[in-house]
């Protein structure tokens, strides 16, 4: 039986590129299958998102040779302020600020513009001999057989691989023609994205606020821009999208407030609907789901695609090690290793997200004082806030070597 690569992956977003990437610096082959014409995903234009990298996600990114070609334009993310506040009121007095002075590694993360992360790995899986890419084509079909899996494209093409991954996002259709179901709800609110410039420096410093209707983060961008993630109820969001932009400023500002002077919207502005939704199952004979096809979030962690590459890190490792010792890098048992180490921490995140965001997106006055004297008390006690400092850079957990800054 011919094969065309060891791995055959379905979707070439963030994650695809970073596990073909991780697999071929041990020595595997891949083949990367996307829907959308490679020039366009390399589209250069700036869509509202950007990326609050975790310190192990940088450092992954570092040793799969990305850092050097992006790290001009990410933002230290020195300081982490969280607070509690109402429109027009500003911030609650009480907040925690979470300083990366605390922890000897550094910087707790950066923030980068999703255009330069997706040029850039697009561009190192094309230098790669070990990685073929094939855009555009759909995947229309998959057959998992007890020696190898394949894929049929909608142009007749056949593909066969020893291990097939779903790096599809967040509808996967590798998970659905699987029969792995997903489990889920609706937030029914929207993630309002846009970025703005301000007249005062952000120096480094990313700012949660919670205000009844969701979440408002203000995250550091390069100069004196900040990307904005601004959290409504679906209706409302669907309203405040729909105004001008002058409109859309009149709304932001009070939220935001005036500590960075001036705000003025730079680019476009998106909405988001928000939802969660997590895969049953993240591996099954031949088959392992990475990313959102494993576990789509809620926005309001940021943690969407630090997830997605923790499974990376943790696919790479247990794949790379099988092959070393001679085992079949699709048994199921190998496969089980990524989904165990994997689903733990998927759920822990999952969880907390969900129990922040069901406790701060409210107006409930008894919640609203409980809420600030615990942020008076995260803030008061240095061994909890320096707990909640490594969480955000990520180095908490059984880290795979990629997240630890070695080689697989
Ligand atoms: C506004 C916004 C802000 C965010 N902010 C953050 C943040 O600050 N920090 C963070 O960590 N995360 C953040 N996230 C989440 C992050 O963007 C996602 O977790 C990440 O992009 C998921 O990448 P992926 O590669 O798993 O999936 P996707 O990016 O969804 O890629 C899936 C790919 O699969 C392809 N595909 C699907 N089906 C097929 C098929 N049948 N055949 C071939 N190809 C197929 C698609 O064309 C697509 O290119 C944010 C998301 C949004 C929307």
């Amino acid at each position: 039986m011919k094969i065309d690569a060891d791995i055959i992956i379905v979707g070439g977003g963030l994650n695809g590129p970073a596990l073909a990437l991780a697999f071929a610096s041990g020595g595997l082959s891949s083949v990367i299958i996307d829907t959308v014409p490679l020039a366009t995903r390399r589209k250069p234009a700036f869509d509202g998102r950007a990326y609050a990298l975790s310190l192990t996600s940088v450092r992954m990114l570092k040793v799969l040779g990305i850092w050097d070609a992006v790290q001009s334009e990410a933002q230290a993310m020195l300081d982490i302020k969280v607070t509690d506040g109402r429109p027009g009121e500003g911030a609650a007095g009480q907040f925690v600020h979470f300083d990366h002075n605390e922890i000897s590694e550094g910087p707790m993360g950066h923030m980068l513009e999703d255009r330069y992360l997706r040029r850039a790995l697009l561009d190192a899986v094309k230098a790669s001999d070990l990685i073929t890419q094939i855009a555009p084509a759909t995947v229309e079909a998959q057959d998992i057989t007890a020696s190898h899996a394949e894929v049929t494209l909608d142009d007749g093409r056949v593909l066969r691989g020893r291990l097939l991954v779903g790096c599809d996002g967040r509808r996967s259709g590798v998970a659905m023609r699987a029969g792995i179901a997903r489990t889920g709800h609706d937030y029914h609110q929207s993630g309002l994205v846009c970025a703005v410039s301000h007249e005062k420096p952000h120096n480094g410093v990313a700012y949660q606020q919670f205000m009844p209707s969701g979440p408002l983060a203000i995250l550091p961008l390069t100069g004196n821009r900040s990307a904005i993630v601004w959290t409504e109820t679906t209706e409302r969001a669907g309203l405040i999208n729909a105004m001008s932009d002058k409109d859309y400023m009149e709304e932001l500002r009070p939220r935001f407030g005036d500590f960075l002077g001036k705000i003025k919207l730079v680019g476009k502005r998106y909405s988001y609907p928000l939802n969660l939704t997590v895969a049953n199952r993240f591996a099954q004979h031949r088959l392992a789901l990475v990313g959102d096809a494993a576990h789509g979030i809620h926005y309001l962690a940021g943690q969407g695609l630090n997830l997605g590459l923790r499974d990376v890190a943790a696919l790479a490792e247990v794949v790379l090690d099988a092959a070393r010792r001679g085992e079949d890098i699709g048994n199921e048992l190998v496969l089980a290793r990524y989904a165990q180490w994997r689903g733990f921490d998927t759920a822990a995140l999952t969880a907390s997200t969900d129990l922040i965001n069901k406790l701060f997106s409210n107006d409930n006055p008894i919640l609203r004082t409980s809420r600030i004297a615990g942020l008076g008390l995260v803030n008061a006690i240095p061994a909890l806030r320096r707990d909640f400092i490594r969480e955000a850079a990520g180095l908490s957990g059984d880290l795979p070597r990629l997240l630890k800054g070695q080689a697989i």
